[in-house]
């Protein structure tokens, strides 16, 4: 199977002469500095739901979450994986157009700075089990991310449970 390169998924389902989303410039640098930005995005597409981006290895890592996140710790929300989107698209919002690919409007509901706090974050994601700490304007605290399971078409993306851990 032809290796995939970084995006190419994102890429391959936008018309960038239509949408004003970020094309994303090709580089695949390590996140080295020592604080890694999320994003959360609000997209009132066909279905509202809210897009929760990590930083990590010069990609934004991302899930679309249906009901948004919850800092209720006995609350777990659904968390699909989709796509790596570029980095600048955590600064994306406007209205993608009609007809194009999660057709609606984006929305920033939150930012800030993440913070793994596991030691090998890939390590971490491949075992589907990641623990960090969020610094946003509406976020804080500890949570993880529970991989639950793969879809049966190879395509489809794994599902994931975003929780908000108690803090100490
Ligand atoms: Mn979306």
């Amino acid at each position: 199977m032809k290796q995939r390169t970084i995006l190419e998924e994102y890429r391959t389902k936008r018309d960038f002469d239509v949408t004003s989303e970020p094309k994303g410039v090709r580089r695949r640098t390590p996140s080295a500095r020592p604080r890694l930005s999320y994003v959360i995005q609000k997209h009132d597409a066909s279905r509202l739901h809210y897009d929760f981006r990590l930083e990590w290895n010069g990609v934004l890592l991302s899930w679309a979450v249906p009901k948004g996140p919850s800092d209720d710790p006995s609350v777990k929300r659904l968390a699909v994986q989709v796509e790596d989107h570029p980095i600048e698209y955590g600064g994306f919002e406007g209205e993608i157009p009609e007809g194009q690919y999660g057709a609606g409007t984006v929305e920033i509901w939150d930012r800030g700075k993440w913070t793994p706090e596991v030691e090998d974050v890939d390590a971490a994601l491949k075992k589907g089990e990641l623990k960090f700490s969020l610094d946003g304007e509406r976020l804080h605290g500890s949570w993880v991310l529970v991989r639950t399971g793969y879809a049966r078409s190879g395509k489809a993306k794994p599902s994931w449970l975003l929780i908000k851990h108690r803090d100490k």
